[in-house]
């Protein structure tokens, strides 16, 4: 990792996008890292086309765990739910630099987790159109 890009991460640990709570979430989940004491909510919001209208996540934990839950909300926005689902660690590597320890692979995907199990969670309470 350069300096620049760590300088970048830093910043966005410290000032993270979309961050904080919606009103009123179609779908919420909330998950914590142990090992590094990371803890992460996302907050989200659907539209009629189950795109991702909005996005929120708070919670506290490592400049890791900020940053990259930073930039994966930023990237979620916008994105249909079967899209989410297909986001993989990969992602995350990549908007980190491309490298991290793997101590620290907890805290990277901890978000993209998070999101996950909020975008299944609300996805299971949809009726079943198939019956
Ligand atoms: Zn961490």
């Amino acid at each position: 990792m350069d300096d620049f890009y760590r300088d970048y991460l830093i910043e966005l640990g410290r000032n993270p996008h979309n961050y904080g709570h919606l009103e009123h979430p179609d779908a919420a989940f909330e998950d914590l890292n142990p090992t590094c004491g990371d803890r992460i909510r996302i907050e989200l919001k659907l539209d009629a086309s189950h795109r991702i209208a909005d996005i929120k996540f708070s919670g506290r934990g490592c400049m890791i765990s900020q940053a990259s839950t930073s930039m994966l909300t930023d990237a979620a926005k916008g994105l249909p739910v079967e899209d989410v689902m297909k986001l993989s660690h990969d992602l995350i590597l990549e908007n980190l630099g491309g490298s991290i320890l793997p101590a620290r692979m907890k805290c990277a995907t901890l978000g993209l987790k998070v999101l996950k199990s909020a975008v299944m969670g609300e996805v299971a309470s949809w009726p079943d159109e198939s019956t």
